[in-house]
């Protein structure tokens, strides 16, 4: 855990190029299985870690995060370094920039960032099959996958190749993964942590966020990230609170809103039971439970999708091969084919599928019918939260209806994949924050999450209710065995 090496490294009993170099052997160790990883940057991180221990001894700051590893998921933009949204289109590219997030968690609070995460193309996918460098298995049992789209992110950190990672959420990207591998997850209110330097997929929706072995470690990563930005507009101006802080009150009179309908048709019964016994255990630490009820939630699925392959049209239609994307290496000489060739060849076939899909719903004559009616019914979401919170101070729910499926089971089933986001997409909908732990496993060994539901800016309660669950149900020590099942 982050806060017991920092205290190591406060002590004096570690370095930091000791801990730099134990993670890079593990992930030496394990890649070849995982494949967690798209780039891993040894050298560098290396050295700056001789650096900072360097510095450490003259008695300068290095920072909050002390030099621990950061593994950044594949969409966030790090200076120099390459961001390909696992996506041919942006072979190559190295931004000039560093995203808001980086700023902070490396720059200024001294994280090294050890390497990028695999994930599905532009963030599209719920299993991490879409990704133009091939899937990552799930360290649990290698024959399913890690969740997506931040699967990576999500592997990486169950089976200890990292600490800590980031990852984005705009339908379940970041709860997903964690739930399917096993860690914690978090998506923060939107507005709380800056985008900018965020690849967008659908940014209305967008959210970075990190992941982590425990609920300490999110919130101190998010104590980090989170707050104002002038360089996004979308960011909001309410002061941050101090999340590590608050972790042990109690929850004593807390009232759990229990949503009928996130409870039926689809959902696994071990996935059930497990988090039935953590609304008990949350019980017994004095919280109360009331049920709530969600009207719209079958309207979910196909008011998302509407809404984020609408946006995702619009954001990827930068990407032409003259002012964005790397160009087809197959040009016939008209400029038609320049834009259609290096589109057709270096996007994958789900982000085309998305291309067309939104640029559909946002033509002339479809835009009323698709996606202003969509949008109506995002605020009919919305309203549908608001009346819960007026009976509850949080929602519980499974965070997925299912644990992991099979590499290769739902990659050809596009509409059975998307049903999957039925629990996690509404979070997004609504624009509030959520949080995912582990709560147990079911019979195939492979882990389940628990979904915490917050009113805007709650993350504080959120982070305090998970983290005492986390501590009754004891779980979060155990490690991903990364050869189980084979
Ligand atoms: N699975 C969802 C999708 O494919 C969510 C992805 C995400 O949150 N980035 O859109």
């Amino acid at each position: 855990m982050a806060f017991e090496l920092i205290q190591k490294i406060k002590n004096k009993e570690l370095q930091i190029q000791e801990i730099v170099q134990f993670y890079l052997d593990r992930i030496k160790k394990t890649d070849n299985l995982i494949h967690s990883f798209v780039h891993i940057s040894e050298e560098k991180a290396l050295s700056e870690a001789k650096q900072k221990d360097k510095d450490l001894k003259n008695g300068k700051s290095i920072g909050k995060l002390y030099g621990l590893p950061l593994a950044v998921k594949d969409l966030i933009c790090i200076k120099n370094s390459p961001t390909t949204c696992c996506s041919k289109i942006l072979e190559g590219y190295y931004p000039p920039y560093n995203a808001t997030v980086i700023e902070r968690l490396i720059e200024k609070e001294g994280a090294i960032s050890i390497g990028r995460t695999n994930m599905d193309e532009f963030a599209m996918g719920s299993s991490t099959e879409n990704s133009c460098y091939g899937p990552t298995y799930n360290p649990w049992n290698l024959e399913y996958v890690p969740g997506g789209s931040s699967g990576g992110s999500g592997s990486s950190v169950a089976s200890g190749q990292v600490i800590f990672s980031l990852g984005s959420d705009t339908g379940g990207s970041i709860r997903c993964p964690a739930s399917y591998c096993g860690v914690v997850g978090l998506k923060p209110t939107y507005g709380r942590v800056s985008r900018y330097g965020l690849v967008s997929y659908a940014n209305s929706l967008d959210q970075i966020g990190p992941l982590s072995r425990c609920v300490r470690d999110c919130a101190l990563l998010l104590e980090i990230m989170a707050g104002f930005d002038p360089l996004d507009s979308t960011t909001v101006n309410v002061e941050v609170d101090n999340y590590t802080n608050e972790l042990d009150k109690s929850i004593e009179g807390k009232t759990l809103g229990i949503p009928k309908e996130f409870f039926s048709e689809g959902l696994e019964t071990d996935v059930k039971n497990k988090v039935n016994e953590g609304i008990k255990k949350l019980e017994s630490l004095g919280a109360r439970t009331v049920e709530v009820s969600f009207p719209h939630l079958e309207y979910t699925i196909p008011t998302y999708y509407l809404i984020a392959m609408s946006e995702a049209s619009s954001n990827l239609e930068r990407y032409d091969g003259l002012r964005y994307g790397k160009m087809s290496d197959n040009l016939d000489g008209s400029v038609f084919d320049v834009f259609s060739r290096t589109r057709g060849e270096r996007f994958g076939p789900e982000v085309r599928r998305r291309i067309i899909l939104g640029t559909y719903a946002l033509s002339a004559g479809y835009y009323d019918m698709f996606y202003i009616k969509a949008l109506k019914v995002r605020t009919l979401i919305k309203n549908d939260f608001q009346n819960a919170f007026k009976q509850c101070d949080v929602i519980v729910s499974p965070t997925m209806p299912t644990t992991a499926f099979k590499i290769g089971d739902l990659v050809d089933d596009p509409l059975q994949m998307y049903l999957m986001d039925v629990l996690t997409c509404p979070v997004n909908l609504a624009g509030l924050p959520a949080l995912s732990i582990p709560c147990g496993f079911d019979s195939k060994n492979l882990p389940i999450g628990f979904q915490i539901i917050g009113n805007y800016f709650e993350e504080n309660l959120i982070l305090n209710i998970g983290h005492l669950l986390e501590k009754e149900l004891n779980l979060y020590r155990k490690l991903a065995p990364v050869n189980g099942g084979k």
